[in-house]
């Protein structure tokens, strides 16, 4: 543990109290085990109101009469049922009801606490109700189930995309200057979603989370743009760690034929993100099907009297690259083989050196959705094309033009690279990207950008 972290009298000496909640569905019976235990072991008494389970409708026998059986041992352990599979947002909602400690702590049901988790959590809400706070999360690995410590110093915060996705970045240069030891609490434009703690009374006036929500995803992105837009401040305490497996697919049931997160996501950017959502409905191809009924949660936000996300943006995330500062949004078609062809990739952040390839136009965004930018970037959000000599692939962005620069010519339609000064083109056979000697005649190296704007570029 940093050392800092260990100082007596680093803490208050009367911490508010905490209810620690935690929703499962269908848990494996150890994992659920592991992580109560690690509660109740690691977290001082007098701070551990309760343990608050809250069972969103399990069919696995284990979790009935043996669980019930097995914590009357424990008698700060609650169990409560859900009637009906409510999803997590809700399951977590339920548990608040029942909880009467002025803290709330939400956990995962396949977690580990560590000695230590819980104090600085509660002294920063005990300093100020107003800081919603998460701990640093480590991986226990989903194979050997062993706990990888990871050394918090140089302490990731959270972000998004435009695709409202989740996404994990380095602190800012900025942010680094606020502090003074690694061991201080840093802001965090975002949460992961499932392991913070927060004031009760606070999660009550920000209107808890939209209960139109369903399943899961997008609850974290809009707690988080609502504690800060809404006078709060969202931190990730260092000296606190909690590990969590992170599985690689969804093991439940998710409810078909609707796609959950996307309705979420509408939601939360048609209340919170004002002219910004546009960005995210591009991307869907402007497409909302039936997202339910928003105007309590567009009331909530005027009572709150909450800033704009214009404000969000310029001040506690103001390393977002925002589309609208690009001079192209859309499809990349060419012009050969009818104009069947856009350049498409799956690619997301992080996720470096993926090809960038080929596929037959779709016309909804997606993997097809591309940004020039004011710099002669093509992006994906965090990631541009990139050209070093052999494919061309997807890479973090590195903002210092080289391999990442590209010129695009409307009247020629070729779309040359900055450094080798060659094109892209099609192959012909069709099945790949390749670079060319420039030749404006070759159909293959003809492109059209969508909604290019020539007089917003900042490179000639
Ligand atoms: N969960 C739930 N109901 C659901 C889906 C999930 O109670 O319909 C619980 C799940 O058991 C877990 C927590 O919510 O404790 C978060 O889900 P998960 O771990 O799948 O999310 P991830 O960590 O992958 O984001
Ligand atoms: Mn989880």
């Amino acid at each position: 543990m940093n050392g800092k972290c260990k100082k007596p009298d680093r803490y208050k000496s009367n911490l508010p109290s905490t209810s620690v909640i935690i929703c499962f569905h269908n848990e494996a019976w150890s994992v659920l085990l592991r992580t109560v235990h690690s509660v109740i072991d690691r977290s001082p008494a007098h701070l551990l109101k309760e343990i608050i389970l809250v069972d969103d409708f399990s069919d696995m026998p284990h979790l009935k009469r043996q669980l019930e059986e097995y914590m009357t041992m424990y008698p700060k352990v609650k169990i409560i049922r859900a009637a009906k599979r409510e999803g997590l947002i809700r399951a977590r909602l339920i548990g608040a009801k029942h909880a009467t400690a002025p803290v709330l702590t939400y956990l995962d049901s396949h977690c580990e606490c560590t000695v230590g988790w819980l104090e600085p959590l509660l002294d920063r809400i005990g300093h100020d109700t107003k800081t919603v706070v998460c701990p640093v999360i480590d991986v226990l690995d989903d194979t050997t189930l062993e706990y990888h410590w990871r050394d918090s110093s140089g302490v990731n915060v959270g972000g998004f995309d435009w695709n409202l996705q989740f996404n994990w970045h380095a602190l800012p240069e900025r942010e680094k200057k606020r502090h003074s030891n690694s061991a201080e609490p840093v802001y965090s434009p975002t949460m992961a979603g499932g392991l913070f703690s927060i004031d009760k009374n606070f999660f009550e006036l920000l209107g808890t989370y939209d209960s139109g929500f369903d399943i899961w995803g997008g609850e974290n992105l809009e707690l988080s743009f609502k504690t800060w837009m809404c006078g709060g401040t969202l931190e990730i305490v260092p000296c606190s760690h909690v590990g969590h497996i992170f599985r690689k697919r969804s093991p439940y049931k998710w409810r078909s034929g609707v796609n959950v997160l996307k309705k979420n996501s509408i939601r939360l950017a048609k209340v919170w993100m004002d002219d910004y959502a546009k960005y995210y409905f591009q991307r869907i191809g402007n497409e909302f099907g039936d997202y339910g009924d928003i105007s309590s949660r567009l009331e909530l936000r005027k009572r709150l009297k909450c800033k704009s996300f214009k404000w969000y943006l310029d001040n506690v995330y103001p390393e977002l690259f925002i589309p609208g500062e690009s001079v192209a949004q859309g499809e990349v078609r060419n012009n050969a083989f009818s104009g069947r062809y856009c350049l498409d990739s799956p690619a997301r952040k992080g996720d470096t050196h993926k090809a960038v390839g080929l596929y037959p136009c779709h016309k909804m965004g997606g993997n097809q959705y591309w940004l020039m930018s004011k710099y002669g970037e093509i992006r994906r959000d965090e990631m541009c094309v990139d050209y070093a000599g052999s494919d061309v692939f997807l890479f973090p962005c590195h903002g210092s033009k080289g391999n990442q620069l590209w010129f695009y010519k409307p009247e020629e339609k070729l779309i040359q690279h900055g450094s080798s000064k060659k094109c892209l083109a099609i192959s012909e056979n069709k099945k790949k990207l390749q670079m060319e000697s420039c030749n404006s005649k070759v159909l293959r190296q003809q492109w059209r950008f969508e909604n290019f704007n020539a007089t917003a570029l900042l490179v000639t």
